[in-house]
């Protein structure tokens, strides 16, 4: 008898899971749920979710390669896939950002390729798409799942739940209110109107995105100035992201320069303040983290008035000429 493994879902949490499993010597039975149409793509990289326009908000140089590099299968695929999704198969590179859709191909084909390793390897592999798990019910020595067209006979020794984040869909949309991106918006005509979106996270602009590119498209100058040129010069378009807090979302790109290696605030250099107990840890470990900023960016932290700050006012600090900034600037 193998082990037998589930995983439900399988978007980027199952594809890594999965990678990971079968490098196990040991031979195991895994079983892939996915409630969508297709396995291996995860969910903001859909076609329900995405636009072919809206871009991932992760580059290559971000994404923990699968059996490729996903500048690698996007170097192995014909120029005019790549065209088709706006990218220029001439010019990208590892930091170019690229539509949500052909990452979710990229993790798809992955997916695809995962799974002929893991049978080479001796696994034995079973996915079920278009399946929802409804329940995971343990019982003595294994756990069943049930579906939401009932019960399921399999009975598993681990289950992994990779299923990701649910949108709560509190309030039925119409044809002029929607209480999510993903309530019928990225398929919906919407007129040339007064548009109000409430917040600014990712999801706000992509809500925005998805009825500005109805109307037109943005242009970026030599400059890189970005801006908008409408399909009709009179358009009555108008889109108004509205703001708590007036700041966007944090450009989070994933790029240790230049900090590392870093010189002070070091993992020994917090275990030895660990080892010299509770007492005051918090302002140790600040003092640590402090000294570091001053060593990489004295000019920075000057700026920040950084010897004055402790770790109640830090934050304060931080974000003070970000919010005094114009918020698209200060993200670009
Ligand atoms: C609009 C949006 C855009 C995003 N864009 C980016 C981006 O550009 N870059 C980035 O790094 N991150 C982005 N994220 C964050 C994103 O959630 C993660 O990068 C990633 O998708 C998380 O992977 P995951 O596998 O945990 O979850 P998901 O991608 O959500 O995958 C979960 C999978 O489980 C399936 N599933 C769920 N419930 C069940 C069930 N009961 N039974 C069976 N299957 C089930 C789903 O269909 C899905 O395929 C975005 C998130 C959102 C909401």
């Amino acid at each position: 008898m193998t082990l037998r493994v589930a995983i439900v879902g399988s978007g980027p949490t199952g594809l890594y899971t999965f990678q990971k499993l079968i490098e196990t010597a040991e031979p195991l039975s895994i079983f892939i749920f996915e409630k969508g149409d297709r396995a291996g793509i995860g969910m903001p990289y859909t076609s329900e979710t995405a636009d072919r326009r809206m871009l991932a908000n992760i580059a290559s140089i971000e994404i923990p390669p699968l059996n490729q590099s996903y500048h690698d299968w996007l170097t192995s695929q014909p120029k005019a896939i790549l065209r088709s999704y706006g990218v220029d198969p001439d010019t990208f590179d590892v930091r170019t950002f690229t539509p949500r859709m052909l990452l979710g191909e990229y993790y798809r084909a992955q997916f695809v390729s995962l799974v002929g390793k893991a049978e080479a390897r001796g696994h034995f592999v079973s996915i079920h798409e278009g399946t929802e798990i409804s329940d995971v019910v343990p019982e003595a020595g294994h756990v069943r799942l049930e579906t939401t067209v009932g019960p399921m006979c399999e009975k598993f020794d681990r289950v992994i739940l990779a299923t990701g984040h649910m949108f709560p869909i509190d309030d039925d949309p119409t044809d002029h209110y929607y209480p999510s991106p993903w309530s019928g918006l990225i398929d919906a005509d919407i007129p040339a109107a007064e548009v109000g979106v409430m917040g600014t996270s990712l999801s706000a602009i992509d809500a925005a995105m998805a009825v500005a590119c109805q109307h037109g498209q943005f242009l970026q100058d030599r400059d890189g100035e970005l801006s908008f040129r409408p399909k009709d010069s009179g358009t009555k378009l108008r889109i108004t992201l509205l703001s708590r807090s007036g700041v966007l979302p944090e450009a989070d790109f994933y790029c240790p320069i230049p900090y590392e290696p870093l010189a002070v605030c070091t993992p020994d250099a917090l275990a030895t303040e660990r080892e010299l107990g509770a007492r005051g840890l918090l302002d140790r470990a600040y003092a640590l983290f402090i000294e570091e900023l001053e060593h990489d960016d004295p000019d920075w932290s000057k700026s920040i008035g950084l010897d004055e700050l402790d770790a109640d006012s830090f934050a304060d600090a931080y974000f003070a000429a970000r919010l005094q900034s114009d918020p698209f600037r200060w993200a670009r």
